[in-house]
């Protein structure tokens, strides 16, 4: 697993061991990826999955899949806080073999 605990932008008070929300919450995602840890998560290796129907998907994959997306919130909000990397505009854990991600809305 990466550690970016020293460079993680959202995790500053990890020190004091108060447990931050980093997750976005459903209206803020864009899109969310299932994926092989470890690997590309360009979508060679996983799966992308978009709120919206723009045409313009990172990684590919499938437009409209709030569903997908709701279930990859879930799995991530239940990790514990400290063990999410947060960084730029995603969030991301390994759980039971699988990468998890979800990606922030441009704000
Ligand atoms: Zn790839």
């Amino acid at each position: 697993m990466l550690n970016t605990t020293g460079s993680n932008p959202y995790n500053k008070d990890m020190e004091t061991n108060n447990e931050i929300s980093v997750l976005p919450t459903l209206e803020q995602i864009e899109s969310a990826y299932s994926g092989r840890p470890g690997k590309c998560c360009c979508g060679c290796n996983g799966k992308h999955y978009h709120a919206d129907n723009t045409g313009d998907y990172r990684g590919g994959g499938k437009p409209n899949d709030v569903k997908q997306i709701k279930r990859i919130l879930g799995i991530l909000q239940a990790v514990p806080a400290k063990e999410l990397e947060a960084f730029g505009d995603y969030v991301s854990a390994e759980v039971e073999g699988r990468l998890y991600i979800v990606y922030r809305r441009a704000a």
